[in-house]
């Protein structure tokens, strides 16, 4: 076995057909004949999960978390067969493993599971044998020998935990962008494309909306000091590197804009204005693994207090089912649920050594007439949740004045 590991993630677009699985294989046998040991992980094909999604959707409302797991690490399987299939034909030795057969153990979260520890004994075999190896992303194995999937997006997260436990440095995720860029390029046009971003602004950044990183697997990233090279499979330009802030040669105020679509804000009125009521209500939610994202309280009058914060879409009808029931132990007036909502942030690092960034971004936000329903802010970013009907128009403006104008 040739000494370096490189881990190489390849995004459903990279593998969406049988020509794109071949220009696959022969970028891995690039990375072989100079003498790299290659391990590759891969998504399902194209849009294989939403479609496997749809269909249990015809026979369920509701279906088994368990069951949904079982169904969605098919599409990973299918893409790691192909790919040995193409890298065979390609003369390059190459074994195909699924999440289990590594013994990817995760917890047993049904569709967002979190990784626990991973053998690297079979890894490490097929790679001293000068086998390509190819692991399916997205899915482990609980304790119980249940297949789970790690949440959406989530082979990005495989990847980097591979070249966690392999000891490497090197991981490159191959996607349709050749890198990361001030925003979405599918939103903005104007968009420019980052060489490097530290790993707290990306972390920042696919917390907030950016989908071109899991954000588990930027954490894991920073963890394990692992330089993420995010680029594009359909080209050979040099993509953006996710590394320490300390390593950066560019850094600037605002580095990147996101928009948010995909969660609801929850509002319960007149609620005690005493000390436990928050504890309460969140460690209830907490209970049922709802991730709550954004919360702002009112100051209370009358001892009476009112409360909103934002929890995922898809968690909005249990959410609100949580809340009413403690509402007859808490007093609260009606629970309040808006969907149509979108939370745009401003993100970078430069934040932490400037002044004036938040009014800025609310003049910007004011001058278009958007009414801001929320705010919340960290060291490195600031969020505002918005009516979902301005998301392009404020993050089109927000770019516009702290990226486009410097
Ligand atoms: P893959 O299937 O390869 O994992 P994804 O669809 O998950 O690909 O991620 C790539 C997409 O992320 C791009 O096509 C782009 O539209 C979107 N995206 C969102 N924000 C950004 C950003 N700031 N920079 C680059 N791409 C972004
Ligand atoms: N196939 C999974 C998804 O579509 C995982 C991934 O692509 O990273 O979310
Ligand atoms: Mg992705």
């Amino acid at each position: 076995m040739s000494q370096k590991i490189i881990v190489q993630k390849y995004g459903g677009t990279s593998v969406k057909s049988p020509e794109r699985i071949k220009a696959v294989a022969s970028r891995i046998r690039s990375y072989t004949e100079k003498g790299y040991s290659v391990v590759v992980v891969v998504s399902a094909m194209g849009k294989t999960t939403d479609v496997l999604i749809d269909l249990a959707k015809e026979l369920s409302d509701n279906p088994s978390k368990r069951e949904m797991d079982m169904l969605l690490s098919t599409g990973e399987q299918v893409s790691i067969a192909l790919l040995a299939i193409a890298l065979h034909e390609a003369g390059i030795d190459a074994i195909s493993y699924t999440g289990s057969q590594i013994r990817m153990m995760t917890d047993g979260n049904f569709s967002n599971a979190k990784i626990a520890n991973i053998s690297t004994d079979k890894i490490m075999k097929s790679l001293s044998e000068n086998k390509v190896v190819i692991v399916a992303g997205f899915q482990g194995i609980d304790e119980d020998d249940n297949i789970t999937t790690l949440g959406r997006g989530g082979s990005d997260t495989s990847a980097v935990a591979l070249a966690a436990v392999l000891g490497t440095r090197d991981c490159e995720i191959y996607t349709d962008v050749d890198g990361v860029y001030t925003a979405d390029p599918r939103m903005i046009p104007a968009t420019r494309k980052l060489k490097e971003i530290s790993y707290d602004e990306m972390l920042e950044l696919a917390r907030l909306g950016a989908g071109v990183l899991h954000s588990r697997s930027v954490e894991f990233a920073k963890k394990f000091n692992i330089r993420l090279h995010v680029r594009s499979s359909f080209s050979f330009e040099e993509g953006t590197i996710v590394m320490p802030m300390e390593e950066m040669v560019e850094k600037f105020i605002i580095s990147g804009i996101t928009a948010k679509q995909d969660e609801a804000k929850v509002t319960i009125r007149h609620i005690p204005d005493k000390p436990g009521i928050s504890a309460k209500l969140f460690n209830a939610l907490g209970e049922y693994k709802i991730y709550v994202n954004m919360i702002v309280q009112s100051t209370g009058h009358d001892n009476r207090a009112s409360i909103s914060f934002t929890v995922k879409k898809e968690d909005l009808k249990k959410t609100i089912e949580i809340c009413t029931e403690l509402n007859k132990e808490i007093g609260g007036s009606a629970v309040e649920a808006k969907e149509n909502i979108a939370i745009v942030s401003a993100v970078g690092v430069g934040m932490l050594s400037s002044y004036g960034v938040a009014g800025k971004m609310f003049g910007v936000l004011s001058e278009q007439n958007i009414n801001i329903e929320m705010i919340s802010t960290s060291e490195i970013g600031i969020s505002c949740v918005i009516d979902s009907m301005y998301a392009e128009l404020a993050a089109k403006v927000l770019h516009k004045a702290f990226i486009e104008a410097n």
